[in-house]
C-alpha cells in the first residue's frame, strides 16, 4: 500500500502531506513552509509593496523592450489559431464588453480613425462599402429582408460588364442599386433581388414593376 509521506510546516505547524510543500530543485529539498502559507507570504508581500514591484515591473520592460517584444511575437506566431479562437469565443461570450472595449478604442484614436476613414472613403472600395452602408440603412429598407455587402455589389458590377442593365450604358463611375421587385411591393434586399443600373433608368423605373418597365422601353428582360 503506498504511504503519504507527512512534513509539519515552519510556519502553520500543521502536518500536511508532503504534496503541500514545494520542492526545490537547487537543494533538492521541500520548503520548510507550505505552499499555502508561502502564497499567504507572497501575497502579503505583493501588498506592502506595491509600488516597488509595479517600479521593478516598469524598470524591467523598459530595460528588455527588444527582448520582450520579440518573445511577444514570437507567441502571437506560434499561438497564431489558438489566439484567434480565444478571441472569436472571448467575443462571442462577452458582446456587451466587446463593444464596451470597441467604443473605448473608438473614444482614444478618434483622430488616427477619422483620418483612416477620410483616406479609406476615397479609395475604389471604400466608395463602394459607403454606398452599400447608405443602401442597407436607407428607411424604405426598413422591414425587408437581406443585407448588401460590398463585395457582392463589385461582383454584380463585374458581372454586367459595368452596364446599365436597361440602356448598356457605361455605369462604372455613377450607378444606382436597384431592387428589381420594388420594396414597396414586397421585394427584399438580397443580392437575387438587386440590379445596378445608371441613374437616368433607375429615376425612371422607379417603383416600376419591372416588366412592365422593360416592356415601355422596349426591352425584355
Ligand atoms: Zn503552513
Ligand atoms: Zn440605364
Amino acid at each position: 500500500m503506498e504511504t503519504t509521506q507527512l512534513k509539519i510546516c515552519s510556519q502553520c505547524k500543521l502536518e500536511k502531506s508532503i504534496n503541500e510543500f514545494h520542492f526545490r530543485k537547487d537543494t533538492q529539498k521541500y520548503r520548510n513552509q507550505c505552499k499555502h502559507c508561502i502564497s499567504i507570504k507572497n501575497k502579503q508581500y505583493r501588498d506592502e509593496n506595491k509600488d516597488k514591484i509595479s517600479h521593478n515591473k516598469k524598470e524591467y520592460a523598459r530595460k528588455n523592450r527588444d527582448k520582450i517584444s520579440d518573445y511577444q511575437k514570437e507567441y502571437r506566431i506560434k499561438n497564431k489559431d489558438s489566439i484567434r479562437e480565444n478571441q472569436k469565443r472571448w467575443e462571442i461570450n462577452n458582446p456587451y464588453a466587446r463593444r464596451k472595449s470597441y467604443m473605448k478604442y473608438v473614444e482614444n484614436n478618434r483622430e488616427l480613425i477619422n483620418k483612416k476613414y477620410k483616406e479609406y472613403s476615397k479609395t475604389p472600395q471604400g466608395i463602394k462599402a459607403r454606398k452599400v452602408s447608405w443602401h442597407n440603412r436607407s428607411k424604405k429598407l426598413r422591414g425587408a429582408g437581406g443585407k448588401l455587402r460590398a463585395e457582392d455589389i463589385a461582383k454584380m458590377m463585374e458581372n454586367q460588364k459595368h452596364r446599365c442593365v436597361y440602356c448598356n450604358k457605361g455605369i462604372k463611375h455613377k450607378y444606382h442599386i436597384d431592387h428589381i421587385n420594388p420594396i414597396s411591393k414586397g421585394g427584399t434586399n438580397y443580392i437575387e433581388n438587386i440590379q445596378l443600373l445608371c441613374p437616368t433608368c433607375n429615376l425612371k423605373k422607379s417603383d416600376k414593376d419591372p416588366l412592365k418597365f422593360a416592356n415601355e422601353l422596349g426591352r425584355l428582360l
